[in-house]
């Protein structure tokens, strides 16, 4: 492009012109906002507008946008090792990363596998859990143990964009055009006082045929942020585990702090065998996943045999820089302000949820920890309902960001959200809600 057309043009117009957007449809698009600037809970566009980020930036920034502790943590470790292959090397930050989290994880697990999104995270998790299976009737040199290939999954599930991630996630509008490709889940109802026995039974009729059970727990985000209660999780896992399904919590969305908890697994009793992080991983400054395994996993790897190896990688495994922002963001999180925090953006999001289940035009009200949810009565509950756009649009024009699933409105914010923030934030879905009936 001639340089003088590029400096007459505006950036969403450079942009129209060479860039596909993810989740979007091309056609008809509202031009993208051009953003300039980060800071704590403010996103700042190329025309001075500010607007408050009510969902985390895709649920990943913990701590705020433009963080200094973090930023000045990864510029000097960019001076030091920016990136290196991790198979055959190591590093520091990969290394005190995983020491550091392996003890604060529920369950006792027992390695840390690195990758560079939720997506890999859960590839990951579910590509170890059917190998293990593979790895142990191999080891075991019998053809008597059960060929366990199948993957358990929840309805209404969502667990990433790849190939395996999509199997696994629910049949909706994101992978219709790839139905005939996926491979074959067994899908079941999140568990409720209602359906649970049911579920027992038919977790045990399936149960040899079945390598790993994937949920998100107690949260299912990009499925409409559905919420469902601990104790019926609870009670499946442990027909889960009796029947020695191995159990992948997928806390790409609800890990460090959203459910009021720091891992969503840690409001059950009943642990996971494998867990994936990505997204808060690193405060939400860089891409990072993470599958962690019990010993139990790992040791079905630890063979001479050379095809009982887990061959998966990625160039960006373990990549320094996002390391060493885990880190740092790890800092933050546990600080004892920080805790308080979250738990003074809980009871504000509970009080919320109290008003929103009296307000007119708002179906089944929800709330855990600081994830607050509702339906607008509007259409089906489904995402390409278009009040989405609609709201996101008199949220803007109100100084908020806010991005509905379908008419599922909800509100994930930072942590450094201060309670008055926080409530100038929910009085706008207020007002929209009374400007939409
Ligand atoms: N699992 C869950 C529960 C998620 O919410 C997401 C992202 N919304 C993913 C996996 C995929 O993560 P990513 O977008 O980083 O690939």
């Amino acid at each position: 492009m001639p340089e003088r057309l590029h400096l007459q043009m505006g950036l969403a117009e450079r942009d129209s012109k060479v860039i596909w957007h993810p989740f979007t449809q091309q056609i008809n698009r509202l031009p993208p906002i051009a953003i300039t600037r980060g800071e704590g809970i403010f996103l700042t566009d190329d025309t001075g507008k500010q607007y408050i980020d009510a969902i985390s930036s895709w649920w990943v920034t913990l701590h705020g946008h433009g963080n200094a502790y973090i930023a000045e943590k990864i510029y000097r470790q960019a001076l030091q090792l920016e990136q290196v292959i991790f198979a055959g090397f190591t590093h520091e930050p990969a290394v005190a990363l995983a020491e550091r989290l392996l003890p604060l994880l529920p369950g006792n697990p027992a390695r840390i596998f690195y990758s560079d999104n939720g997506s890999t995270s859960t590839e990951v998790a579910l590509k170890m859990a059917i190998q293990y299976w593979w790895n142990r009737k191999r080891e075991s040199g019998t053809a008597t143990l059960p060929d366990r290939r199948k993957i358990l999954a929840f309805r209404n599930s969502y667990h990433g964009d790849t190939f395996g991630a999509m199997s696994v996630s629910d049949r909706s509008v994101f992978t219709l055009a790839f139905h005939d490709l996926l491979f074959e889940v067994i899908f079941i109802d999140t568990p409720c006082a209602g359906n649970i026995r049911q579920l027992e039974q038919l977790v045990q009729e399936s149960a040899t045929e079945i390598a790993a059970f994937i949920y998100e727990p107690l949260v299912q985000g990009a499925g409409g942020m559905n919420m469902y209660e601990s104790r019926y999780l609870d009670e499946l896992l442990v027909a889960v585990k009796r029947n020695n399904i191995l159990c992948i919590a997928d806390e790409v969305m609800t890990g460090f702090g959203r459910t009021g908890k720091l891992f969503a697994s840690e409001w059950m009793t009943e642990t996971p065998d494998i867990i994936c992080l990505s997204k808060g991983l690193t405060g939400g400054t860089m891409a990072l996943g993470v599958t962690a395994c019990s010993e139990r996993i790992y040791e079905a790897y630890n063979s001479r045999d050379p095809l009982q190896t887990f061959f998966h990688g990625h160039s960006f495994t373990a990549n320094p820089l996002a390391c060493t922002a885990a880190l740092a963001s790890l800092d933050l999180l546990l600080e004892k302000d920080c805790l308080e925090r979250i738990a003074a953006i809980a009871r504000c999001q509970q009080s919320f949820r109290d008003v929103l289940s009296l307000s007119p035009g708002v179906r089944q009200a929800r709330c855990l920890g600081t994830i607050v949810a509702f339906e607008i009565e509007h259409g089906k509950k489904e995402y390409l309902n278009e009040i989405s756009a609609v709201f996101t649009q008199q949220a803007l024009a109100r100084n908020v960001y806010l991005r509905p699933l379908g008419n599922t409105v909800y509100l994930m914010p930072p942590y450094c959200i201060t309670v008055a923030q926080l409530e100038t934030v929910q009085s706008v879905v207020l007002e929209i809600l009374r400007s939409l009936i």
